[in-house]
């Protein structure tokens, strides 16, 4: 019987409790496995982004999916792999 010392990689960057209800909340929405921006139950991935603010710019009406992630006040969104493409495509698009 083997026992490996632990290594220091093992350990997970601290997270705050906050942080920790929002990765609970957005695991139990990732394995609702449901798009929440178009309701397809297919492939469910989630898409994150570093501030709200970032979904609308000045002077642009926000897209579908940033108007989902806005409405809930998330940073976080679970969507099927069609829509995270289009997501990545259309910031990529500025
Ligand atoms: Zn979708």
């Amino acid at each position: 019987m083997t026992t490996e010392p632990p290594s220091p990689r093992d350990r997970r960057h601290r997270s705050s409790p906050r942080h920790e209800a929002i990765d609970k909340e957005l695991i139990t929405r990732l394995l609702a496995d449901t798009c929440e921006i178009h309701g397809a139950k297919d492939d469910a991935q989630a898409h994150h982004i570093r501030a709200l603010a970032e979904l609308a710019p000045a002077g642009r009406p926000p897209s579908d999916w940033a108007r989902v992630m806005l409405d809930r006040r998330r940073k976080a969104v679970v969507t099927c792999d069609a829509c995270h493409d289009r997501i990545h495509e259309a910031r990529t698009a500025r």
